[in-house]
């Protein structure tokens, strides 16, 4: 028998859960460790509420989860309850699929005034991760900023931009609808340190810009090369600089406008007790693709900003790391004897969903390589004693079926899924 933990319970965790089983049938148990008492990672506190089809990849993590050789146990942080030694003496092989979960830093001047927050922070806010639901995001208005040319900077300005029916059939939390309610947002920017040909956005998250009831997305058509050059990109590409063409000749007027500012580079924030503006410097592109500035500057009236510009594994005790890249120090995946990383913690914040399940195959193979085909190691039962000297409280996945049973019950019909937002109120959902 081979013991395995995997740390996180994200994409990255339970491919590499189903990878294990594919590849060892019977001769595998597996225990997925999380320190929140629910599963799923960013599924369930990074990917918009209003995005519901892609939400549903979880059913099919509860199927590895509802086998014999996978168990959750929630509520365990490693590195803190429980230390990587600990781990390593009781399973023939730890794999670290514990994410991206801090923002990078926003570093210019005035990032740290309040109101401007990192796209981590503000997503979780609105999808009810305990970490973040106590954020309150200045929604004064009327000028909001979102820094980045990613799906994240899409995501933030929709959520900014959507009316409450549009919110229906989401699983928005109650807070985060009450306050965007009332918001006084008129004028969502979108910063980009490039060109339209050199955005990360994804042709069905910016398609749905242009189908919003009261906003209305914005590109200045002299921000694009000739229409020629659209050719040589590949067809996602072009199909999403074709969106932004047609939003350049967008003219209706709606309540909320949602501007595209390609060739901007933040500088600074300004305002005296709170952010109210962005410093902004134009740039151009250099021969080799890069941004430059080209020392005209302007200012942007933000009472919000949001930092879309990538996130950094959080280190944990004991695993050698990579400063510079913000994730685990890896080859391949390999980190040392028995440790091992895998999707967001292994490769920095790229990539979709599906992109960790190749990733948890890679590990699956690896540890086809490295381990023994029984060690004698202890296992799950040496986990239970373990945690039982700690005193730690698990929650396990007939408890997060109990919790999410809980949710969906609390949603009234057609109003939004509302989440519990606390580890405690998690707690008492599971009803013990
Ligand atoms: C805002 C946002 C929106 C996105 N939207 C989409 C989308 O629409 N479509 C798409 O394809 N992709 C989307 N992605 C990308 C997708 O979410 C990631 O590819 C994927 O979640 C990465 O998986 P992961 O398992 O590596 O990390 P995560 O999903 O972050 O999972 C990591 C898990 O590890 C746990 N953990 C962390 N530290 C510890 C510790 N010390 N001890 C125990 N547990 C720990 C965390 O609680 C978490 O459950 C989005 C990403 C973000 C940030």
């Amino acid at each position: 028998m081979r013991h395995v933990a995997i740390i996180g319970s994200g994409p990255a965790g339970y491919y590499t859960a189903e990878a294990c089983q594919k590849t060892f049938g019977d001769a595998v148990r597996i225990d997925i460790i999380d320190r929140l008492p629910v599963p799923f990672g960013l599924i369930r506190s990074g990917v918009a509420p209003d995005h519901q089809s892609i939400k549903h990849v979880s059913r099919r993590y509860e199927a590895v989860a509802l086998t014999d050789n996978v168990r959750f146990v929630g509520n365990v942080t490693i590195g803190d309850q429980i230390s990587i030694e600990e781990l390593l003496g009781l399973y023939d092989a730890v794999v670290l699929a514990t994410g991206a979960p801090a923002d990078r830093p926003l570093d210019i001047p005035g990032a740290e005034l309040p109101g401007v927050v990192g796209s981590a922070a503000f997503v979780g806010w609105y999808n009810g991760h305990p970490d973040h639901a106590a954020l309150a995001p200045v929604l004064d208005g009327p000028g909001a900023v979102v820094i980045g040319n990613g799906n994240v900077a899409l995501d933030v300005a929709r959520i900014l931009a959507k009316t409450e029916a549009e919110f229906a059939a989401s699983d928005i939390v109650a807070h985060a609808l009450d306050a965007l309610r009332g918001h006084a947002i008129n004028r969502v920017t979108i910063l980009g340190r490039r060109g339209p040909h050199q955005i990360a956005m994804t042709p069905k998250e910016l398609g749905e810009l242009g189908h919003l009831e009261r906003a209305i997305p914005r590109v200045d058509a002299a921000d694009f090369p000739p229409i020629e050059d659209d050719t040589a990109l590949d067809p996602g590409q072009r199909k999403s600089v074709a969106l932004l063409r047609g939003f350049a000749e967008a003219a209706k007027a709606k309540p909320i406008e949602i501007l595209f500012d390609f060739f901007a580079r933040p500088v600074a924030i300004e305002g005296e007790s709170r952010a109210e503006r962005v410093i902004v410097e134009r740039t151009r592109l250099t021969a080799d693709g890069a941004a430059e500035g080209t020392g005209e500057t302007y200012a942007v009236p933000a009472g919000l900003v949001v930092s879309c510009i990538g996130y950094r594994t959080s280190p944990i005790p004991g695993v050698p790391f990579d400063t510079r890249a913000g994730r685990f120090a890896n080859d391949e995946g390999r980190i040392a004897p028995g440790l091992y990383a895998v999707g967001w913690a292994r490769r920095g914040p790229t990539g979709t969903i599906g992109t960790n399940r190749p990733d948890g195959f890679l590990i699956a193979e690896h540890l086809a390589k490295d381990l023994p085909d029984d060690s004698g190691k202890a296992g799950r039962p040496g986990l239970d004693a373990l945690l039982a000297t700690h005193g730690v409280d698990v929650v396990t996945f007939r408890d997060w079926q109990l919790i999410d049973k809980a949710e969906i019950d609390r949603a009234r019909d057609g109003a939004p899924r509302e989440k519990f937002t606390s580890i405690e109120t998690l707690l008492g959902a599971r009803g013990g």
